[in-house]
């Protein structure tokens, strides 16, 4: 399979069947947003095809617990800044779990790891690569020649770029490892003094204790490029000598609203609990499926809705193949591993969602195409299609309430007398009818696509 990897802006062949991957992980100040999730589910989807495919994926994600906008938060809310860190953290992993993102191996918090953060500092300093300075240490830039390259960026570019300004470094662009602070502000003991680290440094610090100073998949959203992840090759190229930090750098496209950036800071957001309100996360994780992982996506409450009636034709195919009369009838093997072979072929390049979905959706045609001529299908043929059906849309972490519903002459009776309520709109009828099949363990939807059943989860 290939993966798009930023640094050489070429897709590359993945040949070993052991990956490493890091995605760097949330800064628990507040709750996450939909951009978040975004990112998120992306690398979800990324690491569950990665399994299926049979890779032995080891997946790690750090947590930013100790940083200036946590710092910022607790003095405004007059809180201590663990206290704030540990409540959004918390928050998240609650996020995480409603929207289906499960499979990271490993979180790791910085505040838990001040030891292999200080002593891969100690390690730059000595090797000459950082110094220190009255306000705290930094990395210098010109010791390492290569600065700028994942985003392609030369010594005039990158002065372009806003800097905090500090008299004592030695180049405006040289970035922080250690900030002296106050006692009475958040921070650790270290060589330098009391203080705290930046956020670049906590990060290969990690990585390098868990992944080692060399690995496959490093990831985060576009954002995260520029300083960043650039920030993130130059301390572990040169801490430990050997190139390349990672084989892959890949990054995420945005979510966006009116064309910018969903971010707490702009106020465009929606979080995730409240979108968990409106729309189930099955809906939520299709509809950002729609788009290829790197490419933007507009928030259009419209392609919500395009989402969800997806996901009701899908959850119609199911109802409706076991509704198809089953016996000697025409087996459909081939065209299923067709499209499943489609499938993969899709995903193996580059992960591309939006086309794998094509594929399911070939599947949804193949079923309805059967029932609308009445022909008959094989036992086997029918089971196939719906294994087929359930482990490509596992993949995006959609179908997750279904369960075969098998329906009796009892049911079928119930709904189409239920039915007959409705078209003479006898409306109270027609929800006690509905409660009685929930009572029995089915969910009766009305859709654009039709019924659906589902069995209560
Ligand atoms: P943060 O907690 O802000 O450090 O963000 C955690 C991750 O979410 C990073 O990889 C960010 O780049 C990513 N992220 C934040 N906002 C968005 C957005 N609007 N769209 C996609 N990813 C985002």
């Amino acid at each position: 399979m290939k993966i798009f990897d930023t640094l050489t802006r070429e897709k590359k062949e993945v040949s070993k069947k052991k990956l490493k991957m890091f995605v760097c992980g949330p800064t628990v100040y507040d709750n996450s947003h939909l951009g978040h999730a975004r990112t998120y589910i992306a690398y979800d989807i990324i690491a569950k095809y990665l399994r299926y495919r049979g890779y032995d994926l080891s997946f790690l994600m750090n947590i930013t617990d100790v940083d200036d906008k946590i710092i910022n938060r607790a003095a405004e809310t007059k809180k201590d800044p663990k206290e704030i860190a540990v409540q959004f953290e918390k928050a998240f992993m609650e996020d995480m779990k409603a929207l289906g993102i499960g499979g990271i191996d490993k979180f790791a918090r910085a505040s838990d790891h001040m030891p292999e953060i200080i002593d891969q500092i100690q390690r730059l300093v000595k090797k000459k690569f950082a110094y220190e300075t009255k306000t705290g240490v930094y990395f210098d830039i010109t010791k390492f020649a290569e600065y700028g390259k994942l985003s392609r960026q030369n010594t005039e570019e990158l002065k372009k770029h806003r800097i905090e300004p500090d008299a004592t470094k030695k180049n405006p662009h040289d970035f922080s490892l250690w900030k002296k602070r106050d006692k009475s502000e958040l921070g650790w003991d270290s060589p330098w003094g009391f203080g705290r680290p930046g956020w670049h440094i906590e990060d290969t610090a990690i990585s390098e204790k868990y992944l080692g100073s060399q690995y496959d998949i490093h990831g985060g959203a576009i954002d995260l490029i520029f300083p960043h992840h650039e920030a993130e090759i130059a301390q572990m190229e040169s801490v430990s000598g050997k190139k390349p930090m990672v084989n892959l750098w890949t990054h995420t496209g945005f979510l966006l609203v009116n064309g910018e950036k969903m971010s707490k800071s702009l106020g465009n957001f929606i979080t995730i609990k409240e979108a968990l309100k409106k729309h189930p996360a099955e809906v939520l994780r299709l509809f950002f499926a729609m788009s290829h992982y790197r490419s933007p996506i507009d928030f259009d409450e419209n392609n919500i809705k395009q989402a969800k009636n997806t996901l009701d034709t899908i959850y119609n195919a199911l109802v409706v193949l076991e509704n198809i009369e089953k016996g000697p009838g025409e087996d459909v093997e081939s065209e299923v591993n067709r499209i499943k072979a489609a499938f993969i072929e899709h995903l193996d390049d580059d992960f591309n969602t939006p086309y794998a979905l094509s594929s399911v959706y070939e599947l949804v045609d193949l079923v309805n195409k059967y029932a609308s001529t009445g022909k008959k299908i094989s036992r086997d043929s029918k089971e196939l299609i719906e294994a087929t059906l359930l482990e490509m849309c596992g993949i995006f972490g959609a179908l997750r309430n279904y369960a075969p519903v098998k329906v009796t002459e009892e049911i079928r009776k119930l709904v189409s007398e239920r039915e007959a309520a409705r078209t003479r709109k006898d409306y109270k009828k027609a929800d006690a009818i509905r409660s009685r099949l929930e009572k029995m363990g089915i969910i009766i939807e009305d859709t654009k696509a039709g019924i659906i059943w589902k069995k209560k989860s």
